[in-house]
């Protein structure tokens, strides 16, 4: 794969990350991004200001070296606090062990950290302000209009790496050839960020080590910290129909909402009609593919081949697991680029669809359980199993967050462990069962 010419389109999370692992196995990589260089100061705008990063995400970046200077710049969330109509706090841990948590960083920060890294390498050369227009596929050439000089121009390179998002222009390319799946599908919900600032003389407003939640059934309110002492916090609603984010359109209909559902947090954002009625509502989309790659020629990473949801935030997660996973088969693929890419391409995507799955279902959970008695005792229930039996029983959140099990497999895994506690109950229970039926019988005769 020396001096193989690659064409990466997208410096978000994953193309970026991408990019310097090409590069050091040799490379030449030229990285094309619509948005313009972060390094001289611009903020990268992006779909939030901030994100969870867990154990899959970080061993990624120490793939590249940059584990620790994220981890710096993190702030730990040790489990979810969730916040009661009437004003209680709740916490419920995360992991099963004092060191689990998954960290919150700025997203900004983490794309500037692994642009600059990527700058480093000599193997790299960045282009901003430039559009993928068109792809031709079967000669690996990409047509950019670079906004900087107006100038339309054909990067012409021995394969393509689309990392250019949900949306992706690449991915759009793949779309019209034969025999390529693909599936798109909105959640009714949106989400809409608004800020709580630092305390007035500094520090956190609330406990910073925790994913704050207001559950509320249908729709819920999510807040992480960030290093300066505030937190971004995402209201999930949905778009229209009986209360949604369409029925609030003045100050004084905010400010009643608010005070109704999120008491608590009404004190906390200062100006929080005006951010309300100023901040876009965005949209939430789930995009399944197959397969990720045409021949040698293009393969897709991240959000351009499977966006999910962010309710098991794991996005981001998972998009730097398939650039790991990538550059690993194309190592054990020397000389063999389109076998590599179709093994990659066949072996990862099964996961991520499972990822996209277990998404939307934690959106259920989120929103509605998290509130439950229930839930609470089923999450103490399976830290009970996971310490009498630490090899045996492991909590699904715990295999998806804390370890590199593929995903699909942590289901199947999950699943298999239920039914063996299930039947180990039911054996438990049954002859304490006959036992009730035979005294139960004996009292009836004896009557
Ligand atoms: C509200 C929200 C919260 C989230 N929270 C989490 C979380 O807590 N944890 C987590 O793991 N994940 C989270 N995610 C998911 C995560 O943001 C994505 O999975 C991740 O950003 C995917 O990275 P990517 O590089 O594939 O795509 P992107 O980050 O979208 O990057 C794509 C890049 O390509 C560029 N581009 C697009 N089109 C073109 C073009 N035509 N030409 C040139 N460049 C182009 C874009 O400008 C961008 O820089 C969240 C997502 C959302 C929406």
């Amino acid at each position: 794969m020396k001096d193989t010419r690659y064409t990466v389109v997208g410096a978000g999370l994953a193309g970026s990350l991408m990019s310097i692992l090409l590069a050091r196995q040799g490379g030449q990589v030229r990285v094309v991004e619509r948005r313009s260089d972060p390094r001289s100061g611009l903020e990268m705008a992006g779909k939030s200001i901030n994100l969870a990063i867990s154990h899959r995400g970080l061993h990624a970046l120490e793939q590249v070296g940059l584990r620790q200077e994220i981890m710096d710049q993190a702030t730990p969330m040790r489990g979810r606090m969730i916040h009661a109509t009437g004003g209680a706090l709740i916490f419920q841990p995360y992991g099963t062990r004092a060191g689990h948590a998954i960290y919150s960083v700025s997203r900004g920060a983490l794309n500037r950290a692994l642009i600059q890294a990527a700058g480093r390498e000599p193997g790299v050369h960045l282009d901003f302000d430039c559009v993928c227009r068109d792809v031709d596929l079967d000669s690996a050439t990409v047509t950019v209009q670079d906004r900087s000089v107006q100038e339309v121009r054909q990067l012409q390179a021995d394969a393509i790496v689309g990392a250019d998002g949900a949306f992706s222009a690449v991915r759009s390319r793949m779309q019209r050839t034969d025999r390529f799946d693909y599936q798109q599908s909105y959640l009714t919900h949106g989400y809409k960020e608004l800020t709580i600032p630092a305390a007035t003389g500094g520090g956190f407003a609330m406990e910073p080590h925790a994913l704050h939640i207001w559950p509320r059934g249908r729709f819920m309110m999510i807040a992480l910290p960030n290093q300066d002492g505030s937190f971004t916090c995402t209201l999930f609603w949905p778009f229209t129909g009986d209360g949604c984010f369409d029925a609030l359109t003045t100050s004084v209909q905010v400010m009643e909402f608010f005070g109704r559902v999120f008491p608590d947090a009404v004190s906390l954002i200062p100006d929080l009609a005006e951010q309300y009625l100023g901040h876009s509502i965005n949209s939430l989309v789930t995009v399944r593919s197959r397969p990720w790659n045409h021949g040698e020629r293009v393969v897709l990473v991240g959000d351009a081949c499977h966006a999910v949801v962010p309710f098991y935030g794991q996005g981001a997660n998972a998009s730097f697991e398939d650039c790991v996973l990538l550059d690993r088969a194309m190592r054990d693929h020397p000389g063999d680029r389109a076998g590599a890419f179709s093994a990659y391409s066949a072996e990862r995507s099964p996961h991520t669809d499972a990822l996209a799955d277990l998404a939307i279902a934690n959106f259920v959970e989120m929103r509605d359980a998290t509130a439950s008695r229930f839930f609470r005792g089923r999450k103490r229930l399976e830290r009970v199993l996971h310490r009498l039996a630490p090899g045996l029983f492991i909590p699904l959140y715990s295999m998806v967050t804390f370890t590199s099990v593929p995903y699909g497999e942590a289901v199947r895994q999950a699943r298999r462990q239920w039914r063996v506690v299930i039947l180990l109950m039911a054996l438990v229970c049954l002859p304490a069962l006959m036992a009730l039926i035979g005294i139960l019988v004996f009292l009836v005769r004896g009557m």
